[in-house]
């Protein structure tokens, strides 16, 4: 069964014919800012089970030199996915449709969180990465 999202206007839309893994909330400075928001919500894709349905053409994107980035919806801003080196990485959880059926594992950099964000209780924390990232 696919899962379907689209960005807040919804000229674009895409559909994943595959499992979202490794779920995580990113509490940074940078993701706030890029998620319009108190952190990112974000599930890795397995590669090439991401297609674009409608409105590929009105994809944007903003990539760093590391060759990480994101592709946002150029009509109202929404962004839809992650992308290494141009390939797809990971989709925004707040842009799907459906229940993809996991949670968030993990919230990191929760050590620079916004200082009005209140992290509920009993969930798995880092206040920057997990050690097997490093
Ligand atoms: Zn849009
Ligand atoms: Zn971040």
């Amino acid at each position: 069964m696919a899962l379907t999202g689209e960005c807040f206007c919804g000229a674009v839309k895409y559909r994943i014919d595959g499992k979202l893994f490794g779920a995580r909330s990113c509490h940074c400075s940078r993701c706030r800012k890029a998620f319009s928001a108190q952190a990112s919500s974000y599930a890795q894709v397995e590669p090439g089970t991401l297609s674009w349905v409608e409105g590929e053409d009105l994809l944007t994107s903003l990539v760093g030199k590391s060759g990480a980035g994101k592709r946002f919806c150029s009509k109202c801003g929404s962004t839809l996915c992650g992308i290494v080196d141009g390939e797809v990485h990971g989709i925004t959880l707040g842009c799907l449709n459906e229940d993809p059926g996991i949670d968030i594992e993990m919230h990191i950099f929760v050590g620079s969180k916004a200082p009005w964000e209140v992290i509920p209780q009993g969930v798995v924390t880092y206040d920057t990465v997990p050690p097997e990232w490093h």
